[in-house]
């Protein structure tokens, strides 16, 4: 897509709706980069009683709430799970799969993940641990790979790298994976089996935040903010669950607001 966002929120939960809302009546271009919406906190929620302004209901019949009043500020919306976010001289480049998004400025709302890495994950990703099978499948071609996770995306993946020539082993359902290897990764073990592959895929619904945008500082689990919601990365800031606790909705949704202004102040100094 050749056109330059505004503002490019990832994650489209409380604190991205409420910073989208925002941002539109300021007249901002906005682009949402969004998992599906049963993969945020407040649909796991069975009751929420503590919110103003609505009578008590359960998480997921305010999630849907949530996802309809982000959908009605026009923001452009693109499901999937953002993988990187690259500052650029006046702007920063969003990989979406094999997709690519521009935005002036960035507000991070992707709440916390509570997947664990597997061991060797961090250490080798980018050296024979891939998230993105369009991305980097092509460098794999005619080798054996691995595609760790369940669901729709992981299957399509696994069929994607098949049909460009690679050597598939597919590792559908949860457990200990462990990664190794020297230079690059070259070695998955699951189940107390060691299988030589060139590189791992492992498709899961989020990208830890620390992975997502170099750069950024962290403390207590949370992405360092000041009270305007800016992070250590000039452009860039976060709001909701991400930047730690209390991991509440009323919070996610104050942060969202404030880091919308801010944004909105930041791309008109600029
Ligand atoms: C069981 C439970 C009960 C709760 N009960 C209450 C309660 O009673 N009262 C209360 O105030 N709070 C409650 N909470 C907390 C509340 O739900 C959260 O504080 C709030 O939902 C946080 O909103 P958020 O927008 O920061 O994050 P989330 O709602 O988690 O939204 C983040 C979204 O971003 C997506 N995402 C992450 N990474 C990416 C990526 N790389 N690309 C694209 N999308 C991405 C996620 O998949 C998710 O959909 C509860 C939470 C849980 C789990």
């Amino acid at each position: 897509m050749d056109q330059v966002f505004d503002v490019l929120i990832i994650g489209g939960g409380a604190a991205a709706t409420s910073a989208a809302m925002t941002l539109h009546n300021r007249g901002k271009s906005i682009a949402v980069v969004a998992n599906k919406a049963e993969t945020g906190s407040l649909y796991k929620a069975e009751m929420i009683t503590n919110y103003p302004g609505l009578p008590p209901m359960s998480g997921a019949e305010m999630t849907e709430l949530f996802r309809r009043q982000l959908t009605e500020t026009g923001a452009t919306m693109i499901e999937g799970r953002a993988l990187s976010v690259l500052p650029m001289e006046d702007s920063f480049g969003v990989a979406v799969g094999s997709d690519y998004y521009m935005a002036r400025s960035i507000i991070l709302t992707a709440g916390i993940t509570r997947e664990k890495l597997y061991p060797g994950e961090a250490e080798f990703l980018g050296r024979g641990v891939s998230y993105c099978a369009t991305c980097d499948g092509m460098l794999y071609r005619g080798k054996t790979v691995a595609v760790v996770g369940g669901g729709e995306e992981a299957a399509q993946d696994a069929d994607f790298l098949e049909g460009i020539g690679c050597t598939v082993l597919r590792f559908p359902k949860p457990g200990h994976f462990e990664i190794s290897g020297g230079l690059k990764a070259d070695t998955l073990t699951f189940g107390g089996d060691a299988h030589q592959v060139d590189c791992v895929f492992i498709i899961k619904d989020t990208v830890s935040v620390t992975k997502l945008v170099p750069g950024l500082t962290y403390e207590n689990g949370g992405i360092v903010v000041d009270r305007r919601m800016q992070t250590a990365v000039p452009g860039v800031f976060a709001a909701g669950d991400c930047t730690g606790k209390p991991l509440q909705l009323a919070k996610a949704v104050g942060e969202g607001n404030v880091a919308a202004l801010s944004a909105c102040d930041w791309l008109d100094k600029k």
